[in-house]
């Protein structure tokens, strides 16, 4: 799965290049022009890290910076801050409003490109390693491969999406229509009930060679892979 980034920036030349070069990485990428638009994004789908721009139309990036921290399921988003500005105060102040990183415009693609991934690195290490392990059980996403204590899970593709994602934010709950988003993607049409039955086959094949059940189900709120 494509890591996804919300880039807030309202000049349209600086958006569209950065679409550009973050797709050409392999990056998932949407385009907020104002505050608001980045908001209702964030609330669509939390994006993997944003890259937020200071001086944003309707709402600042220094206000979104300091909603997205407050509010729990957002807290440890990273944020890079596009700035134009350059005086130190002001860097601190982005910094202290809870940004992971700072970018002073006009900056080379490259650097930018080597941030994301080093922010990506330090705060989601599992979006970026191609091996997850979440107790015992291992994800290669080189090839595709999965094993429990030692033993290889055989998994179909949608299975295989969803323990991905489930291992990239281990213990935390999902609810049904946040998994759909997550693994089939907001512009696909799938009943939540899919999700019951590909947690199911998930569940089946992990237990297939022995172990416990990885997948626990939290009454009313949905789903979270076990940690220990
Ligand atoms: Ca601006």
């Amino acid at each position: 799965m494509k890591p996804f980034i919300v880039i807030a920036e309202d000049e349209q030349a600086v958006s569209e290049l950065l679409r550009y070069n973050l797709e050409a990485e392999g990056y998932e990428t949407a385009i907020a022009n104002d505050g608001d638009e980045a908001m209702l994004l964030i609330d669509e789908r939390i994006p993997d890290l944003m890259l937020l721009d200071w001086m944003l139309p309707k709402i600042s990036g220094i206000e979104i910076c300091r909603r997205v921290r407050t509010r729990q399921e957002t807290a440890n988003l990273p944020i890079i801050m596009l700035t134009a500005r350059t005086e130190e105060a002001d860097r601190i102040r982005g910094l202290e409003t809870g940004a992971d990183d700072y970018v002073t415009k006009p900056f080379s693609t490259n650097e930018l490109m080597a941030r994301v991934k080093a922010v990506l690195r330090r705060i989601r290490p599992a979006l970026m390693d191609d091996r997850i392990s979440v107790g015992d059980i291992q994800i290669d996403r080189s090839t595709h491969s999965v094993t429990r204590a030692g033993r290889d899970i055989h998994l179909g593709p949608t299975e295989f999406r969803l323990l991905e994602y489930f291992a990239q934010h281990p213990g935390r709950v999902f609810s049904r229509e946040q998994l759909l988003d997550g693994v089939w993607g907001s512009d696909v049409y799938v009943e939540a009930r899919t999700v019951d039955v590909h947690i199911g086959r998930l569940r089946k094949a992990l237990m297939s060679e022995g172990g416990n059940n990885p997948i626990r189900t939290v009454r009313s709120a949905g789903y979270s892979l076990r940690t220990d």
